[in-house]
């Protein structure tokens, strides 16, 4: 049987204490059931709840078990494909509608730590660091662009002014978005799920969906019960499988890692980030960091294509850290862990209905604290019947994975290698 405890992350360490919740062992019947219990299935429950909609949500392991519970806790906005590039692919209509979005998700978390007094560690201000010049220009570029669609809250900084925010020597420059920020995933995703319960939602843990009934009153089957709805949400991404086949021929799970040392002391931790603002650098396979409330620093990146969990976490991660902070050479590692994410060959979110009760939201491929939330949002509206802007997602075009199943992985770390080499060589 798949192991279902949460991974020893400093995450689950230190979560706020939940109530047991129990495994489905009858037949229900509501309005929509949600599949997973990360921020898409828990964004979706909430809205959905809110609208006066009765959901029953299943989740295989527990709430937060996935990426949600396990992530770099940077609320990133917008996607992993820039607007522009999006809006070659699509048109202006669709992109305005998708620019207008790419700031939304921040905006919902933000409302729901509030509204629900979720205890997250939530932080306000996010850094773009660039390596190089051509990432500087690059971020230049994406300010004018961001500010078309009416972001207008970001700052660019010089060398002198990343330097106050980072203690690090490697950047030429950045960019602060003030509405980025970060919190801890874990506790964001049980508070919301306390949120969702509190709504009368129900949610249960250890059952996963293996089998859809699909029809005009479909059915999901668990190991021991089975719920009868008049919808259904396929939220579970990265740790889907193949519940819904034709969602995994467009989509690859991937692995990533995140290592958190041991609490820094006030002053050491200061001297790193005095702002306490997170920090992503612009390279493509990049490296991700900020603080946490009790003064850690939390470390992540690097990718392993196909989603194998690395033997030695601490040995991939602990480098890159020392590369970009020397002075943290003494310091102890206290926690090592790895999640998945889900990767389409458009580094665009995948996102649809099956027939017209099956909806589904998934690889947003990186940046998906902030795009999960809004994705809830967005099915809600389409469940609601306003289906403009899930339809602006909804039409992305999407494409198989070159080599199928068996060469999609070789192929997708092979780009990466060939993407890598540019970070290294600065082009
Ligand atoms: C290590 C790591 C670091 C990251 N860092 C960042 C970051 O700093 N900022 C950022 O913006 N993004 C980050 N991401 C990406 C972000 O965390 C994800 O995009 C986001 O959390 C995905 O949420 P989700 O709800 O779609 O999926 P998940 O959180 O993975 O949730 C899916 C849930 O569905 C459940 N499930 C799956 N199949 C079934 C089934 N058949 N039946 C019932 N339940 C099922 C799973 O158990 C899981 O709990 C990171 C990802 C990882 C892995």
């Amino acid at each position: 049987m798949a192991n279902t405890s949460y991974p020893a992350s400093y995450y689950a360490a230190s979560a706020n204490p939940v109530p047991p919740r129990p495994a489905l062992q009858d037949d229900v019947e509501t309005d929509v059931c949600v599949i997973g219990a990360g921020y898409t299935g828990l964004s979706s429950a909430l809205f959905l709840l809110e609208n006066g909609f009765k959901v029953t949500v299943l989740e295989a392991a527990k709430v937060g078990f996935g990426a949600s519970g396990r992530n770099g806790g940077q609320i990133v906005n917008s996607y992993s494909r820039d607007i522009d590039v999006i809006e070659r692919s699509v048109g202006p209509q669709q992109a305005q509608l998708l620019g207008n979005m790419a700031f939304e998700g921040g905006r919902i978390i933000r409302e729901r730590v509030a509204k629900y007094q979720i205890q997250c560690d939530l932080k306000d201000g996010g850094v773009f660091a660039a390596l190089t010049a051509k990432q500087m220009g690059h971020l230049e570029s994406q300010k004018r662009l961001w500010e078309r669609f009416g972001h207008t809250q970001l700052e660019l900084l010089d060398q002198r002014r990343i330097r106050e925010v980072v203690a690090c020597d490697e950047y030429v420059g950045g960019m602060l978005d003030m509405s980025g920020g970060h919190i801890h995933p874990l506790n964001l995703a049980l508070g919301e799920a306390a949120a969702v319960e509190s709504l009368g939602g129900v949610i249960y843990e250890q059952s996963p969906a293996v089998r859809i009934e699909r029809g005009a009153s479909p059915v999901v089957h668990t190991p021991q019960g089975k719920v009868r709805a008049k919808f259904i949400i396929v939220a579970g991404n990265a740790y889907l499988g193949n519940l819904v086949p034709e969602l995994a021929a467009k989509s690859m799970p991937c692995g990533t890692q995140v290592i958190a040392t041991e609490p820094l002391g006030d002053e050491l931790a200061h001297s790193l980030l005095p702002q306490d603002y997170c920090v992503e650098d612009c390279n493509y396979l990049l490296d991700y960091y900020r603080l946490t409330g009790d003064k850690r620093l939390i470390f992540g990146g690097g990718v392993v294509y196909g989603a194998r969990d690395p033997a030695n976490i601490e040995a991939i991660i602990r480098p890159k850290m020392l590369k970009a902070f020397p002075q943290l050479k003494d310091v102890k590692i206290d926690y090592a862990w790895t999640g998945n994410f889900l990767l389409t060959l458009s580094r665009l979110p995948q996102v649809g209905r099956l027939g017209d009760n099956i909806y589904y939201s998934q690889g947003c491929s990186g940046h998906g604290v902030t795009y999960t939330h809004l994705a809830g949002k967005v099915l809600a509206e389409a469940l609601r019947g306003q289906a403009e802007r899930f339809d602006a997602f909804a039409d992305l075009p999407h494409y198989p994975f070159p080599g199928g199943q068996l060469l999609r992985t070789p192929f997708a770390a092979m780009g990466a290698w060939y993407y890598g080499l540019r970070d290294k060589l600065g082009f």
